[in-house]
């Protein structure tokens, strides 16, 4: 089965079948919750800090690399409804469990992986 793309208010796609978000419509696998094998227990699975440094160095050298290009405003705001929702969400700490990154409404890229147009979930969530 593959994914069923439906454009949103920000001009990106989800496939209402998984809840993946796309900037653009690709052919896909769709597979209803494919993480769910992922979050046995997503809080004993933190990143180190030293993993966690070394994830947002890499990040921050893709987006460098590209010119620091960042998503809008209502982009962010789709993307960050699904973190919100993902059991590796730190709610706490406004980070991503699984790499380790700030995920959070802020428009710029530095304090946000989501603003980072270069950069996306882990997990394959958008
Ligand atoms: S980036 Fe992906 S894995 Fe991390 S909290 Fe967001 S949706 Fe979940
Ligand atoms: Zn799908």
């Amino acid at each position: 089965m593959k994914c069923v793309w439906e454009s949103t208010e920000s001009g990106m796609v989800r496939c209402p079948q998984c809840g993946v978000l796309r900037p653009n419509p690709r052919t896909r696998v769709c597979r209803p919750d494919p993480w769910k094998d992922k979050a046995k227990n997503p809080a004993e699975l933190k990143p180190s800090v030293t993993k966690k440094a070394l994830n947002y160095a890499a990040a921050w050298t893709r987006w460098a690399l590209k010119g620091m290009p960042t998503r809008d405003e209502n982009q962010i705001r789709e993307i960050l409804a699904i973190c919100v929702k993902c059991d590796h969400y730190d709610p706490q700490g406004e980070a991503c469990n699984e790499c380790g990154c700030c995920t959070n409404a802020r428009t710029q890229g530095w304090a946000n992986k989501i603003a980072m147009a270069t950069e996306k979930c882990p997990l394959e969530k958008w």
